[in-house]
């Protein structure tokens, strides 16, 4: 049976480190790759972590009706493509979605059967030095980041499970017992 996992987590609380990990562990597993409107960060690359797009390209996938879900998140746009989703799914593989908590709820009222996992951060201060410690993001993009944590927060509440990003190690060994236990 294919499954659709949901994960979210707030900025820089190492989701992106954790599944990496665990689709390393797990090659079987396939993670969508969405599309964007915000600029490229270094090393990111086009097609592998997400589809970059202008606002007019964005636009025309919303008109089209092309997108699972999509949401505006810290002043940018992010979309899951719809086809890729029933696709997947429909070639009986396991996919992975990294979406933000709002996306990820209305993916639930669309498909209740997805599962929600919600990666939390020990504690907000350490939340806050890991985003600075990126070195990614103007002061301005840190502030709206950590203003989106608490209602990212509040609707976590709805979700199906949470992991606390403690370690890796043991945040992906969570992850591998609720997967393991819906396979
Ligand atoms: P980042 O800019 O750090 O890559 O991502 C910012 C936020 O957008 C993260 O919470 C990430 O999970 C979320 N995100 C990435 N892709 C999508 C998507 O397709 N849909 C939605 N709703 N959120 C997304």
């Amino acid at each position: 049976m294919s499954n659709l996992y949901v994960i979210s987590g707030s900025s820089g609380v190492g989701k992106g480190t954790v599944i990496k990990e665990f689709l390393s562990q797990n090659p079987q597993f396939k993670l969508s790759v969405s599309c964007t409107t915000r600029s490229k960060r270094e090393g990111e690359k086009e097609g592998v972590n997400y589809f970059f797009l202008s606002e007019k390209e964005f636009k025309n996938c919303v008109n089209n009706n092309e997108f699972l879900e999509w949401a505006e998140f810290s002043g940018n746009f992010y979309g899951t493509k719809r086809d890729f989703v029933q696709q997947s799914l429909k070639n009986g593989e396991n996919l992975i979605l990294e979406i933000d908590t709002k996306g990820a709820l209305n993916v639930k009222r669309i498909m209740p059967e997805a599962i929600l996992i919600f990666i939390a951060p020990p504690s907000l201060e350490e939340l806050e030095s890991r985003l600075r410690g990126r070195h990614t993001e103007t002061e301005e993009a840190i502030q709206k980041r950590l203003a989106s944590i608490k209602a990212e927060i509040e609707n976590s509440k709805h979700y199906d499970y949470v992991i606390v990003n403690d370690t890796v190690e043991n945040a992906v060994n969570c992850l591998k017992n609720i997967i393991n236990s819906k396979s």
